[in-house]
């Protein structure tokens, strides 16, 4: 009779062996490049990992870094891909099912390598990229969940057209203040 101490650690060690075997697999995933329209394997492709300043706000709270957009570097062309998603937000703000945050937790570790910068302006040549957003079921991320008031973070960035901007983040400052 093995101990059930004995049975965890058994079960602790299969549990790693899958969740390598998972990385292996996802590792070998294919993002499909806006710099030379090939396919690269994540394992190959180094990226970036943005992040954006937050100011001190109230007298309490300091400054800080959020994280930002993961990018990658096409290694034919270096052409900045800049790994976008049109992530919905419910009427608090808050991002429901994040596939962006799904996506980093899962692969982000898988890349070649992360670097991280805390720049405004995006290195060099870039190109906007939605092959992981367009093929979410593939990636293993969760499907888009229509927001109570139609937010659509990546429409707001292809669409870059100020006046909405301004619209769209005075509607979300207002539910907050509900
Ligand atoms: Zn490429």
């Amino acid at each position: 009779m093995v101990s059930l101490e004995v049975q965890l650690k058994v079960n602790e060690t299969e549990r790693n062996q899958i969740l390598e075997r998972i990385d292996e697999g996802n590792g070998k995933r294919k993002i499909s490049c806006e710099g030379c329209n090939q396919d690269h394997r994540i394992g190959d492709i180094e990226a970036i990992q943005t992040h954006w300043y937050v100011w001190p706000s109230g007298c309490t709270e300091g400054d800080y870094w959020n994280e930002g957009e993961l990018q990658f570097i096409c290694p034919e062309t270096e052409i900045i891909n800049r790994l976008l998603f049109s992530t919905s937000y419910d009427n608090l703000g808050r991002s429901i099912d994040n596939p962006e945050l799904q996506f980093n937790d899962m692969y982000k570790r898988l890349f070649k390598g992360v670097e991280d910068t805390y720049t405004k302006e995006t290195r060099g040549e870039w190109r906007n990229n939605y092959y992981v957003d367009s093929n979410r079921k593939m990636f293993g991320l969760t499907d888009y969940v229509p927001s109570k008031f139609g937010i659509r973070i990546g429409e707001i960035r292809l669409r870059g057209d100020t006046e909405f901007l301004k619209v769209v983040s005075r509607s979300v400052k207002g539910s907050e203040s509900d």
